[in-house]
């Protein structure tokens, strides 16, 4: 008897176990190597953050099948986690409790991949070489093989530097002792940091309002807490999301509560702020947008970072890849995520046919199959891992299949002449009287349409 296909899954996140699930369903080898002590370490890392998503949209069907026989009790599908939450009451007894544990090798930083031996260059024989995977364990250099791969490593850590034009400001790695990425846990186990402090949060995304929201609660309980929000924009409302329009219901009132924050005066707002330099001074830290007379200037006490995340493409260097050149994401995928046309998170389902390399038999998932764009929301990753599964197998009408409806955001910017190629989740099916998917999914439920051909 042959023995099962493997498949090496990188990272044990949501999105890396649901791949290992799905993997296992059908009949396949899972071969999860993660990079933290322990599953759900980039989850572990923002614990505190409430999801705006609810429970109903965060387990993923295949894992739910293997939880189910373990006796598991499902969270109120209603109820919105905190990332500790997600963790300790899906992602742990997913991977401890079920068939998944044997699979999973936690402390496995995975360094290469290549084909064994097959360089980047060879084609012949190229597909028929099972993958060769380097990682560490703290007892020197690892390898293991299998056939297929899914990268689901994250973004996590790899954030975004301050400076405006994507390279760390100047003088940024000096003041690493007054710069904070991501969302620092301001409230709870960091406040000593930053109650009390002049704190400047650089970023418009769900991550920069949401640790400004949290400042700002701060501020009540320790007034002489300053938050500033320095933004690269010219205009404060494009951070506030769809509101009352967007299906997340959490999402949607996060930003109407920060509108209110920061139309009080609470939080003092530095719109068109293209950061380029940080300088200490003395106890403070110098953010400027230059180094002349001309340019604008805050001094802080601290600075939090938050201006997303790119992916971390070092270890698939000997792969064939082929990204985006601005997105770093598939090819295929960039125009349904690509923030420059939409800002819109309602993207059209895709799986292994959108996130298939030039090399065969490794995928992009999760996280990190967006790129640098912003959108992402785990259940299209479950969709994703649960295609890519069916296509390793060799099940590929089930790969192509569509077994997901994403809930719309509400948000459909869009440029003054837009392309519905490029908008909302792509066309719109031909049958049906609308500009893009959205607006088909909008008008189907009684709506006026999602706003995008207006
Ligand atoms: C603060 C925050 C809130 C969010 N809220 C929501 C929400 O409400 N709803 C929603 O749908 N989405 C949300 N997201 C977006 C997204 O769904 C999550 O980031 C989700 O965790 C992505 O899952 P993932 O498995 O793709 O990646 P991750 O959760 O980042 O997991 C990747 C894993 O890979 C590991 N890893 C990294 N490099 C390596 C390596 N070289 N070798 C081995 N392992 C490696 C990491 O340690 C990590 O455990 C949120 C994101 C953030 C940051």
């Amino acid at each position: 008897m042959s023995e099962a296909k493997s498949v090496a899954i990188i990272g044990a996140g949501p999105v890396g176990l649901a791949a290992a699930a799905h993997v296992l369903e059908r009949g396949l080898r899972p071969i999860v190597l993660e990079a933290g002590e322990s599953i759900g370490h980039s989850v572990r890392q923002w614990g505190h953050v409430q999801l705006f998503s609810p429970w109903e949209y965060n387990i993923d069907r295949a894992a739910e099948r293997l939880l189910a026989s373990t006796g598991w009790n499902s969270p109120d599908p209603h109820q919105y986690p905190t990332g500790a939450e997600l963790v300790e009451h899906y992602l742990e007894p997913l991977a401890t409790k079920t068939a998944l544990a044997d699979h999973i090798h936690a402390s496995s930083r995975v360094t290469d991949i290549s084909r064994a031996g097959v360089d980047k260059l060879k084609t012949k024989g190229r597909e028929s070489a099972p993958f060769e995977i380097r990682y560490q364990n703290g007892q020197g250099p690892k390898v293991v093989k299998a056939d297929a791969v899914i990268d689901a490593s994250g973004t996590w850590h790899s954030p975004n530097p301050a400076g405006a034009n994507g390279l760390p400001a100047i003088g940024e790695t000096r003041a690493a002792g007054k710069i904070a990425y991501g969302m620092p846990d301001v409230l709870g186990k960091d406040r000593a940091r930053y109650a009390g402090k002049t704190v400047a949060v650089l970023g418009a995304g769900h991550s920069a309002i949401g640790t400004l929201t949290d400042l700002a609660r701060l501020a009540n309980e320790v007034p002489e807490t300053q938050p500033i929000w320095l933004l690269r924009g010219s205009d404060p409302a494009k951070a506030f999301g769809g509101g009352a329009n967007d299906k997340l219901v959490a999402r949607g009132e996060l930003g109407a509560a920060f509108a209110v924050l920061v139309t009080a005066g609470r939080i003092r707002v530095e719109s068109e702020f293209r950061v380029s330099h940080l300088t200490a001074d003395g106890p403070r830290l110098i953010v400027a947008t230059g180094s002349g007379s001309c340019c604008r200037q805050v001094a802080v006490d601290e600075l939090i970072v938050a201006t997303g995340f790119r992916p971390d493409l070092n270890f698939v260097r000997e792969l064939r890849i082929r990204l985006d050149p601005a997105i770093e994401c598939p090819v295929a995928l960039a125009p349904l995520i690509d923030p420059n046309e939409h800002s819109c998170g309602t993207v059209r389902p895709h799986g292994a046919r959108e996130l298939a390399q030039d090399e065969p038999g490794f995928y992009f998932a999760g996280m990190k199959s967006y790129g640098r764009a912003p959108t992402f929301l785990i259940l299209t990753g479950y969709e994703q891992v649960r295609s890519i599964a069916a296509e390793i197998a060799g099940d590929h009408k089930a790969a192509r299949r569509v077994e997901l409806v994403l809930p719309e955001t509400g948000v459909c910017s869009h440029s003054a002449t837009p392309d519905a190629s490029q908008c909302c989740g792509g066309p719109a099916p031909s049958a049906v009287d609308a500009y893009c998917t959205a607006d088909a999914n909008a008008k189907q439920q009684g709506k006026a349409g999602c706003g995008c051909a207006s």
